[in-house]
Protein backbone atom coordinates (compact mmCIF):
# COMPACT_ATOMS: atom_id res chain seq x y z
CA UNK A 1 0.00 0.00 0.00
CA UNK A 2 2.75 2.12 0.13
CA UNK A 3 2.04 2.78 -4.00
CA UNK A 4 -1.15 4.41 -2.83
CA UNK A 5 1.25 7.08 -0.99
CA UNK A 6 1.14 10.80 -1.37
CA UNK A 7 4.62 12.14 -2.25
CA UNK A 8 7.29 11.46 -0.23
CA UNK A 9 8.22 15.08 1.18
CA UNK A 10 6.67 17.87 2.29
CA UNK A 11 7.73 20.13 -0.12
CA UNK A 12 5.43 19.36 -2.76
CA UNK A 13 2.51 19.52 -0.74
CA UNK A 14 -0.01 22.26 -0.53
CA UNK A 15 -0.97 24.66 -3.08
CA UNK A 16 0.38 25.27 -6.21
CA UNK A 17 4.11 27.11 -5.85
CA UNK A 18 2.40 30.52 -6.57
CA UNK A 19 0.15 30.66 -3.77
CA UNK A 20 3.25 29.93 -1.01
CA UNK A 21 5.49 32.03 -2.01
CA UNK A 22 7.24 34.41 0.84
CA UNK A 23 5.29 37.54 0.79
CA UNK A 24 9.17 39.43 -0.39
CA UNK A 25 9.94 37.39 -3.16
CA UNK A 26 10.89 38.05 -6.70
CA UNK A 27 11.78 36.24 -9.98
CA UNK A 28 15.17 35.77 -8.79
CA UNK A 29 14.62 33.85 -6.24
CA UNK A 30 12.81 30.76 -7.55
CA UNK A 31 15.84 30.30 -10.56
CA UNK A 32 15.59 30.34 -14.30
CA UNK A 33 14.67 27.49 -16.43
CA UNK A 34 16.29 27.44 -19.73
CA UNK A 35 14.57 24.81 -22.65
CA UNK A 36 17.19 24.18 -25.80
CA UNK A 37 15.21 22.29 -28.00
CA UNK A 38 12.26 23.30 -31.10
CA UNK A 39 13.91 22.22 -34.15
CA UNK A 40 11.98 23.51 -37.48
CA UNK A 41 8.93 20.93 -37.49
CA UNK A 42 8.99 20.04 -33.60
CA UNK A 43 8.72 23.64 -32.16
CA UNK A 44 6.03 22.80 -30.10
CA UNK A 45 7.92 20.20 -28.18
CA UNK A 46 10.33 22.70 -26.54
CA UNK A 47 7.41 24.91 -26.66
CA UNK A 48 5.34 22.42 -24.07
CA UNK A 49 8.55 22.11 -21.67
CA UNK A 50 8.59 25.68 -21.45
CA UNK A 51 5.13 26.32 -20.82
CA UNK A 52 4.85 23.53 -17.95
CA UNK A 53 8.10 24.81 -16.10
CA UNK A 54 6.24 28.34 -16.73
CA UNK A 55 3.28 27.50 -14.79
CA UNK A 56 4.95 24.91 -12.49
CA UNK A 57 6.64 28.25 -10.28
CA UNK A 58 10.08 28.50 -12.64
CA UNK A 59 11.03 32.24 -12.24
CA UNK A 60 12.14 32.90 -15.34
CA UNK A 61 11.22 30.50 -17.98
CA UNK A 62 13.87 31.24 -21.10
CA UNK A 63 13.15 29.12 -24.15
CA UNK A 64 16.14 28.88 -27.08
CA UNK A 65 14.57 27.68 -29.98
CA UNK A 66 17.02 25.90 -32.61
CA UNK A 67 16.94 27.72 -36.07
CA UNK A 68 13.59 28.81 -35.63
CA UNK A 69 13.76 32.84 -36.33
CA UNK A 70 10.26 33.52 -36.59
CA UNK A 71 9.60 33.06 -33.16
CA UNK A 72 12.27 35.85 -31.80
CA UNK A 73 9.54 38.79 -33.23
CA UNK A 74 6.37 36.56 -32.08
CA UNK A 75 6.92 34.67 -28.80
CA UNK A 76 4.79 31.20 -28.60
CA UNK A 77 3.89 32.43 -25.19
CA UNK A 78 4.24 36.34 -24.00
CA UNK A 79 5.87 35.48 -20.50
CA UNK A 80 8.68 33.71 -22.21
CA UNK A 81 12.05 35.18 -22.86
CA UNK A 82 13.46 33.99 -26.23
CA UNK A 83 17.04 34.33 -25.85
CA UNK A 84 19.68 33.56 -29.21
CA UNK A 85 22.40 31.40 -29.01
CA UNK A 86 24.98 33.55 -27.73
CA UNK A 87 22.46 35.02 -24.92
CA UNK A 88 21.36 31.15 -24.13
CA UNK A 89 25.11 30.42 -24.13
CA UNK A 90 25.26 33.46 -21.11
CA UNK A 91 22.78 31.72 -19.06
CA UNK A 92 23.97 27.67 -18.89
CA UNK A 93 26.31 28.22 -15.94
CA UNK A 94 23.36 29.44 -13.41
CA UNK A 95 19.91 27.83 -14.74
CA UNK A 96 17.99 24.87 -14.67
CA UNK A 97 18.59 23.41 -18.55
CA UNK A 98 16.18 21.55 -20.06
CA UNK A 99 17.44 20.07 -23.34
CA UNK A 100 16.15 17.91 -26.27
CA UNK A 101 12.76 18.52 -26.42
CA UNK A 102 11.75 18.60 -30.13
CA UNK A 103 15.53 19.23 -30.60
CA UNK A 104 16.47 17.24 -34.20
CA UNK A 105 20.04 16.77 -35.26
CA UNK A 106 20.84 20.52 -34.02
CA UNK A 107 20.67 19.66 -30.24
CA UNK A 108 24.03 17.82 -30.83
CA UNK A 109 26.17 20.93 -31.48
CA UNK A 110 24.76 22.83 -27.48
CA UNK A 111 25.53 19.02 -25.60
CA UNK A 112 28.95 19.76 -24.89
CA UNK A 113 28.79 23.32 -23.53
CA UNK A 114 25.60 21.93 -22.07
CA UNK A 115 27.17 18.63 -20.54
CA UNK A 116 29.97 20.94 -19.24
CA UNK A 117 28.35 24.24 -17.36
CA UNK A 118 24.71 23.65 -16.58
CA UNK A 119 24.62 22.89 -12.72
CA UNK A 120 20.68 20.94 -12.84
CA UNK A 121 20.69 19.67 -16.17
CA UNK A 122 17.21 17.29 -18.03
CA UNK A 123 18.00 15.28 -20.90
CA UNK A 124 15.16 14.54 -22.99
CA UNK A 125 14.45 13.09 -26.49
CA UNK A 126 16.72 13.96 -28.98
CA UNK A 127 19.24 14.64 -26.77
CA UNK A 128 19.29 11.18 -25.42
CA UNK A 129 19.66 10.19 -29.12
CA UNK A 130 22.61 12.10 -29.67
CA UNK A 131 23.90 10.39 -26.45
CA UNK A 132 23.26 7.11 -27.78
CA UNK A 133 25.04 7.87 -30.81
CA UNK A 134 28.21 9.26 -29.15
CA UNK A 135 30.76 7.72 -26.78
CA UNK A 136 32.10 10.99 -26.32
CA UNK A 137 28.93 12.92 -25.06
CA UNK A 138 28.40 9.49 -22.75
CA UNK A 139 31.84 10.64 -20.95
CA UNK A 140 30.62 13.85 -20.37
CA UNK A 141 27.65 12.78 -18.61
CA UNK A 142 29.56 10.41 -16.41
CA UNK A 143 32.36 13.19 -15.40
CA UNK A 144 29.47 15.81 -14.35
CA UNK A 145 28.45 14.05 -11.02
CA UNK A 146 32.29 14.45 -9.87
CA UNK A 147 31.91 17.88 -10.46
CA UNK A 148 28.93 18.76 -8.01
CA UNK A 149 26.48 18.51 -10.95
CA UNK A 150 23.39 17.05 -11.43
CA UNK A 151 21.44 15.02 -14.55
CA UNK A 152 18.28 13.86 -14.75
CA UNK A 153 17.72 11.39 -18.07
CA UNK A 154 13.61 11.21 -18.99
CA UNK A 155 14.12 8.52 -21.71
CA UNK A 156 10.77 6.20 -22.62
CA UNK A 157 11.34 2.80 -23.28
CA UNK A 158 12.78 3.38 -26.88
CA UNK A 159 14.74 5.68 -26.09
CA UNK A 160 16.31 3.80 -23.31
CA UNK A 161 17.13 0.88 -25.49
CA UNK A 162 18.88 2.95 -27.86
CA UNK A 163 21.31 4.03 -24.71
CA UNK A 164 21.50 0.54 -23.39
CA UNK A 165 21.73 -0.96 -27.11
CA UNK A 166 19.01 -3.16 -26.70
CA UNK A 167 15.57 -4.02 -28.01
CA UNK A 168 12.51 -1.96 -26.70
CA UNK A 169 11.16 -5.45 -25.53
CA UNK A 170 14.00 -6.03 -23.13
CA UNK A 171 13.79 -2.95 -21.96
CA UNK A 172 10.67 -3.09 -20.74
CA UNK A 173 10.56 -6.62 -19.63
CA UNK A 174 13.15 -5.68 -16.95
CA UNK A 175 12.26 -2.08 -16.38
CA UNK A 176 13.95 -1.56 -12.71
CA UNK A 177 16.83 -3.32 -13.89
CA UNK A 178 17.30 -1.21 -16.99
CA UNK A 179 17.03 1.86 -15.47
CA UNK A 180 19.15 1.36 -12.63
CA UNK A 181 21.77 -0.32 -15.24
CA UNK A 182 21.12 3.49 -16.60
CA UNK A 183 21.83 5.49 -14.20
CA UNK A 184 24.68 3.54 -12.22
CA UNK A 185 26.45 3.88 -15.94
CA UNK A 186 25.83 7.24 -16.48
CA UNK A 187 26.00 8.07 -12.97
CA UNK A 188 23.00 10.17 -13.37
CA UNK A 189 19.43 10.03 -12.60
CA UNK A 190 16.83 8.39 -14.72
CA UNK A 191 13.15 8.82 -14.79
CA UNK A 192 11.77 5.75 -17.59
CA UNK A 193 8.98 6.98 -18.74
CA UNK A 194 5.94 4.53 -19.20
CA UNK A 195 2.93 3.10 -16.90
CA UNK A 196 4.62 2.53 -14.16
CA UNK A 197 7.54 5.43 -14.43
CA UNK A 198 11.22 4.07 -12.59
CA UNK A 199 13.18 6.68 -10.97
CA UNK A 200 16.91 5.35 -10.70
CA UNK A 201 19.77 6.74 -9.43
CA UNK A 202 22.94 5.51 -8.01
CA UNK A 203 23.27 4.33 -4.24
CA UNK A 204 19.36 5.48 -4.29
CA UNK A 205 16.32 2.64 -3.91
CA UNK A 206 14.23 2.77 -7.15
CA UNK A 207 11.22 4.76 -7.22
CA UNK A 208 7.99 3.32 -9.02
CA UNK A 209 5.85 5.91 -9.62
CA UNK A 210 1.80 4.68 -8.79
CA UNK A 211 0.14 7.93 -10.46
CA UNK A 212 -0.42 8.56 -14.03
CA UNK A 213 -2.77 6.66 -16.15
CA UNK A 214 -3.20 5.72 -20.44
CA UNK A 215 -4.59 9.20 -21.12
CA UNK A 216 -1.12 10.74 -20.93
CA UNK A 217 -0.28 8.43 -24.05
CA UNK A 218 -0.27 11.18 -26.59
CA UNK A 219 2.16 13.37 -27.99
CA UNK A 220 3.45 16.21 -25.87
CA UNK A 221 3.00 14.65 -22.14
CA UNK A 222 7.13 14.03 -21.99
CA UNK A 223 7.47 17.57 -22.49
CA UNK A 224 5.48 18.50 -20.28
CA UNK A 225 6.92 16.41 -17.74
CA UNK A 226 10.43 17.82 -18.50
CA UNK A 227 9.02 21.43 -17.64
CA UNK A 228 7.79 20.23 -14.46
CA UNK A 229 10.75 18.62 -13.42
CA UNK A 230 12.82 21.80 -14.14
CA UNK A 231 10.67 23.98 -12.36
CA UNK A 232 10.46 21.75 -9.32
CA UNK A 233 14.30 21.67 -9.15
CA UNK A 234 15.16 24.04 -6.95
CA UNK A 235 18.95 24.08 -6.33
CA UNK A 236 20.30 21.65 -3.55
CA UNK A 237 17.34 19.47 -3.89
CA UNK A 238 18.58 16.05 -4.77
CA UNK A 239 17.69 14.81 -8.05
CA UNK A 240 16.41 11.63 -7.34
CA UNK A 241 13.56 13.12 -5.13
CA UNK A 242 12.81 15.92 -7.47
CA UNK A 243 12.43 13.03 -10.27
CA UNK A 244 10.20 11.04 -7.94
CA UNK A 245 7.79 13.92 -7.13
CA UNK A 246 7.44 15.77 -10.44
CA UNK A 247 6.56 12.12 -12.07
CA UNK A 248 4.11 11.66 -9.15
CA UNK A 249 2.59 15.02 -9.95
CA UNK A 250 2.32 14.90 -14.10
CA UNK A 251 0.84 11.44 -13.41
CA UNK A 252 -1.38 12.90 -10.69
CA UNK A 253 -2.82 16.17 -12.85
CA UNK A 254 -3.97 13.29 -15.00
CA UNK A 255 -5.63 11.17 -12.80
CA UNK A 256 -7.25 14.24 -11.62
CA UNK A 257 -8.45 15.33 -15.41
CA UNK A 258 -11.77 15.65 -15.74
CA UNK A 259 -13.41 12.55 -17.69
CA UNK A 260 -15.35 15.12 -19.87
CA UNK A 261 -12.28 17.40 -20.94
CA UNK A 262 -9.60 16.13 -23.76
CA UNK A 263 -6.28 15.85 -22.02
CA UNK A 264 -3.67 17.68 -24.56
CA UNK A 265 -0.43 17.97 -23.66
CA UNK A 266 -0.76 22.29 -24.03
CA UNK A 267 -3.63 22.20 -20.99
CA UNK A 268 -1.57 19.74 -18.95
CA UNK A 269 0.82 22.09 -18.93
CA UNK A 270 -1.06 24.73 -17.26
CA UNK A 271 -2.88 22.37 -15.04
CA UNK A 272 -2.63 22.73 -11.17
CA UNK A 273 -3.25 20.04 -8.80
CA UNK A 274 -6.73 20.37 -6.94
CA UNK A 275 -5.19 19.17 -3.84
CA UNK A 276 -2.63 16.76 -2.45
P1 LIG B 1 6.86 10.64 -24.10
O1 LIG B 1 6.91 9.20 -24.48
O2 LIG B 1 8.18 11.27 -24.03
O3 LIG B 1 5.90 11.44 -24.95
O4 LIG B 1 6.27 10.72 -22.62
C1 LIG B 1 4.98 10.22 -22.36
C2 LIG B 1 4.56 10.53 -20.93
O5 LIG B 1 3.29 9.97 -20.67
C3 LIG B 1 5.51 9.97 -19.89
O6 LIG B 1 5.51 10.78 -18.73
C4 LIG B 1 4.86 8.61 -19.59
O7 LIG B 1 5.20 8.12 -18.32
C5 LIG B 1 3.39 8.94 -19.67
N1 LIG B 1 2.61 7.79 -20.11
C6 LIG B 1 2.52 7.30 -21.36
N2 LIG B 1 1.75 6.21 -21.38
C7 LIG B 1 1.34 5.99 -20.12
C8 LIG B 1 0.52 5.00 -19.48
N3 LIG B 1 -0.05 3.99 -20.18
N4 LIG B 1 0.33 5.09 -18.13
C9 LIG B 1 0.88 6.09 -17.44
N5 LIG B 1 1.67 7.04 -17.97
C10 LIG B 1 1.89 7.00 -19.29
MG1 LIG C 1 9.24 12.43 -25.48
Amino acid sequence: DWLQQQPPSAWLSGPAPQARRRHNSHKGSFGDVLVIGGAPGMVGAAILAASAALHHGAGRTLLHLLNTPEFSVYPPLPDLMLPDADSARGHLAHATVVCGCGGGQAVHAWLPAVLEQAPRLVLDADALNALARDETLHHAVQARRARGHATILTPHPLEAARLLRQSTAEVQAQRLTAAQTLADNLQCTVLLKGSGSIIASPGETPHINPTGNPRLAIGGTGDVLAGILAARWQADLPAHAVASQAAWEHGALADQWPAQRALIASALAQAQLQSL
